[in-house]
């Protein structure tokens, strides 16, 4: 993998909004435990300061994730990309090397991947309902598209964005509606934030197919209520903590080409791997 030689010299997460985010404390877990001397900081960039902001990394050699709403504007902005981020069209981890080239890579398909082995979901032949269409979802497209035989039907509140997954990944399809988009599907993922500061959900529990299983890609202390819900209803549902995990070491191992501590991580975390 191509990473820096020597340690970034700041290592920070960009998002807007950032309070939200658990990476801080399972990133600085697993930073004492391997005994490097960094912190991992959470910046707060609205839209308009992300150039400025990354013009000021690459002067340190700054190495860090991307969430909500930059991952797009970071993957244009990278000069390399790994092929996890071009397949998803999303950076969500990027570093410097020593001539300060950014680097961005997309470590949310391995944790979604990681995720959906812990529901006990079977990859092969899939049928996957997708509600959203944003960064999240992109990565989630190129997860499936691996998977022999496995669909993804599309629902998001703007067409047009289902529409552009569906030009990049052939085994995609824009749903007209989420009952469409739910149709015999063996596995549903929320991509939006719903749910993420209050008890709203995505789609009605009711909805879900009788054998699906369900991630929410949201997490929140105590699980979402969407999850909370799908699992009184009986389905096997895990909220997104599992993939925020494995994202994380995946991201850890990028920026210093070495494992991360997985039970420290997942202690800091708070992590609870439930399924049912
Ligand atoms: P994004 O690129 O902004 O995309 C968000 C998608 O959700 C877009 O399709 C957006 O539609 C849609 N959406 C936004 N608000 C909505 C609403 N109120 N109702 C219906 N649809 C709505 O964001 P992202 O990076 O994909 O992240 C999506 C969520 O996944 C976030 O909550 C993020 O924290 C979570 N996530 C979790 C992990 C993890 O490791 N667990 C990893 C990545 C992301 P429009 O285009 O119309 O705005």
């Amino acid at each position: 993998m191509s990473r820096t030689a020597a340690w970034p010299g700041r290592l920070v997460l960009l998002g807007h909004p950032v309070g939200h985010s658990r990476s801080p404390a399972f990133q600085n877990a697993a930073l004492e435990a391997a005994g490097i001397p960094l912190r991992y900081t959470a910046l707060d960039v609205a839209p308009a300061e992300l150039g400025q902001v990354l013009a000021d990394l690459r002067a340190v050699r700054g190495a860090g994730n991307v969430t909500i709403p930059h991952k797009r504007a970071v993957y244009e902005a990278c000069e390399v990309r790994l092929p996890r981020a071009e397949q998803a069209g999303a950076v969500n981890t990027f570093w410097h090397d020593e001539e300060g080239r950014l680097y961005g890579d997309n470590t949310d398909v391995a944790g979604f991947e990681a995720a959906v082995d812990s529901l006990g979901t079977t990859r092969p032949g899939a049928v996957v309902a997708l509600l959203g269409a944003g960064g999240a979802a992109a990565g989630v497209c190129a997860a499936v598209a691996t998977w022999a035989g496995a669909t993804v039907g599309i629902f998001a509140r703007s067409p047009e964005r289902a529409n552009e997954l569906r030009q990049r990944f052939p085994h995609t399809r824009p749903a007209s509606s989420a009952a469409a988009a739910l149709s015999g599907a063996s596995l549903v993922v929320n991509a939006t934030p719903v749910g993420m500061t209050d008890d709203a959900h995505p789609v009605e529990v009711a909805w879900l197919p009788r054998d699906a299983h369900v991630m929410d890609l949201v997490y929140r202390d105590g699980e979402t209520s969407w999850v909370r819900a799908a699992r009184a209803r009986g389905l096997r549902a895990i909220d997104g903590r599992a993939m925020l995990l494995s994202q994380g070491a995946e991201a850890f191992r990028c920026w210093f080409g070495r494992d991360p501590d997985l039970e420290v991580m997942r202690t800091a975390l708070g992590h609870s791997t439930r399924s049912e």
